[in-house]
């Protein structure tokens, strides 16, 4: 079963964006440095339930924002030579923690060191949609207005009972506000999903993706559970709390999940990168192709397509 029979069912993001920027591009993952709220007590304790400590840090704060991209697009560079391909164009993407988790005169020079960076095609900043205030909501507006800029914001899963066990330390209505606002705006927002969650199934899988599908997103990326050594989730795993859903379970998921999304929707992403932390559950996680081709096989196997089963479109 060939992955690239997804292309053919799923609007997935780099066709998208290359239509977008006349051109490859790709992202440069930045970190500001800047924490997480819901570690250090600004809005809560412990942290997401999965996430162990570094989250998606490398201890790149510690370098300057241009130093970071330097460094980017110098592993960019080398990449496209060695591959015989076209040097894509650069898009920031502030990622780790929670990029927003400044006040906007702390943010303001960040932002702008970035965006002042030659050639760049634009920013990407992925925070929590509890972490934007009005003076940060007009920061972002500000930066979209010269330069192309999506939010990404986590949500995780739509249901409150789960949030809740999570510890995100928002709810469902929260996410729902800021995305409004991110719309108001002129900001195209893409929302984090994770399917496997404890206590979730099919039937909360899909309920997360119709809600989704009302809000007028311009994507979403999808991550599948996976137990990361460090996170509060390990110790549920390890005192046998709850079984990960194996591969053909999260392919069925997804698939469904994806044929209830609006067939415009951007998939910024089917599966998750396992990254540096220790994998410790499930073991299939580690390998992203057999997970491609199995969302593959189960979409065509039942003639699913993104959009097949959308009815809730703003
Ligand atoms: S997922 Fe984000 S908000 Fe949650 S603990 Fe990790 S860095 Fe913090």
């Amino acid at each position: 079963m060939d992955a690239s029979l997804l292309a053919e069912r799923i609007t997935l993001l780099g066709p998208v964006l290359r239509a977008r920027f006349g051109g490859p591009v790709a992202k440069i993952g930045r970190e500001a440095g800047l924490g997480c709220p819901n570690r250090d007590g600004t809005l809560g304790r412990g942290g997401c339930a999965y996430c162990p400590p570094r989250a998606s840090g490398r201890g790149q704060g510690r370098s300057s924002i241009t130093q970071q991209l330097e460094q980017g697009l110098e592993r960019l560079a080398s990449r496209a030579a060695r591959a015989g391909r076209d040097m894509p164009r650069l898009l920031a993407y502030f990622q780790a923690h929670t990029s927003t988790h400044a006040p906007a005169g702390r943010l303001a020079p960040l932002f702008e060191e970035a965006r002042a960076f030659p050639g760049l095609a634009g920013l990407v900043v992925s925070t929590r949609p509890d972490c934007l205030d009005p003076p940060r909501w007009d920061l972002l507006s500000h930066l979209a207005e010269r330069l192309p800029l999506w939010l990404e914001l986590g949500l995780q899963s739509a249901h409150e009972p789960t949030l809740a066990a999570i510890n995100r330390g928002h709810g469902l209505a929260c996410f729902d506000a800021a995305v409004a606002q991110a719309r108001a705006r002129g900001i195209e927002v893409v929302a984090h999903i994770i399917l496997g969650l404890p206590g979730e199934g099919l039937e909360q899988t899909n309920s997360t993706a119709r809600h989704l599908a009302g809000l007028g997103l311009w994507g979403v990326k999808m991550h599948n559970l996976m137990v990361l050594e460090g996170a509060p989730l390990a110790a549920n795993f390890a005192a046998g709390g709850f079984t990960p859903w194996g591969l053909e379970q999260w392919a069925e998921a997804a698939a469904h999940f994806l044929a209830r999304l609006p067939r415009q929707t951007v998939i910024h992403r089917l599966v998750a990168d396992p990254g540096p932390e220790r994998l410790l559950a499930p073991d299939w996680a580690a390998h992203k192709d057999l997970a491609l081709k199995a969302l593959a096989g189960y979409m065509l196997e039942h003639d699913l397509r993104q959009g097949d089963s959308c009815q809730n479109t703003p």
